[in-house]
């Protein structure tokens, strides 16, 4: 297989060569992973891998089924998406999807049809699928996507091959980073820590520019550790109350590096990398237990509100905890 726009996944691409090599591909294929894992570049990359007419190293990506793939335009590779106006994939998509497989395939070879976000398929939509997971038409390929199973019938389920995408590794996303975005060492070793071996988190973190501002204003304020005027910094989290874990993970990470940093004095094992000069500042503001303690309470914070507790009084007595002045 030709994997040279493939940054990482090894494990997968080698099921996937093992499946190819062997000729014994099944009728559906499911992909799961969080949103931004990956799943549609993998499965793309396995639907043009069976459909590229190249003799090795598939996918080619300039014969003409790769350019009709890669351009959208592939008469035998058909897309069932979530409607914009909609919260769920409606019964009507599949049986739409039905009639349009009835005929034969356009061209030589396999058809194939994805169902992106498979997790929002209603239950009559999937009870609909099973009919044609059940008995599907010659040459015809299901690729399911979705972010979890648990949403999926088990008779679904039971009729796909899983592959599960994982986490990249932190130098695979600084790689994802540098060569999509040319985003910068440093930079990129920061985002890739927060995403959490997620790509499609990254690439967005790094476009990110709200973000990136938070993230400013969070580690300077921590200057103010031990005053009342920490408090300014609960504006970040009430203008960025849908992202708060992002804030958290910021506070996080720059607390950590604080620590480290204070513990060991060594720079290589920084992640904040392109924040040195505050960094060295803040470290003799802190003495190691107070780090501890602060980590500690983050960590407390994100638990308190998943069980709903109240926002502003959790954020604010979390940065009210926070003992500075060493
Ligand atoms: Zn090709």
């Amino acid at each position: 297989m030709n994997t040279s726009n493939i940054i990482g996944q090894s494990p997968l691409i080698a099921s996937m060569e093992r499946i190819l090599a062997s000729g014994r591909i099944v009728h559906a294929y499911l992909f799961t992973g969080p949103a931004g894992a990956g799943k549609k570049t993998m499965s793309s990359l396995f639907a043009q891998a069976l459909l590229c007419t190249n003799i090795e190293d598939k996918p080619c990506y300039t014969c003409r089924t790769c350019r009709q793939f890669a351009s959208g335009n592939h008469p035998d590779v058909f897309w069932v998406r979530r409607q914009e106006d909609k919260t769920a994939i409606v019964v009507d998509q599949i049986r739409d999807l039905q009639a349009a497989i009835k005929v034969k395939t356009y061209q030589a070879g396999k058809r194939i049809c994805f169902i992106e976000n498979a997790h929002l398929l209603t239950q009559q939509a999937q009870n609909a699928l099973l009919k044609t997971l059940e008995e599907p038409p010659p040459d015809t390929l299901f690729l399911l996507l979705a972010e979890n199973t648990s949403a999926l019938l088990p008779t679904i389920l039971s009729r796909c091959q899983v592959f599960r995408i994982g986490s990249l590794s932190g130098e695979d996303i600084i790689e994802i980073l540098s060569s999509r975005l040319s985003v910068k060492k440093e930079d990129a070793a920061v985002i890739a820590a927060l995403s959490q071996g997620n790509p499609g988190k990254a690439l967005a973190l790094a476009e990110d520019e709200t973000f990136q501002s938070c993230r400013k204003i969070l580690i300077e304020g921590l200057s103010q550790a031990g005053s009342v005027r920490i408090l300014d910094l609960y504006g970040v989290f009430a203008d960025n109350r849908d992202r708060v874990e992002d804030l958290f993970n910021i506070l996080q990470l720059w607390i950590r590096d604080l620590l480290i940093f204070k513990e060991t004095g060594k720079w290589k094992l920084i992640i904040n990398l392109d924040q040195t000069a505050l960094l060295r500042m803040q470290v003799s503001h802190f003495t190691s237990a107070a780090l501890k303690d602060m980590i500690e309470k983050v960590e407390e914070s994100r638990t308190m509100l998943k069980r709903n507790s109240n926002y502003q009084i959790t954020i604010e007595n979390m940065l009210l905890s926070f003992q500075g002045g060493a």
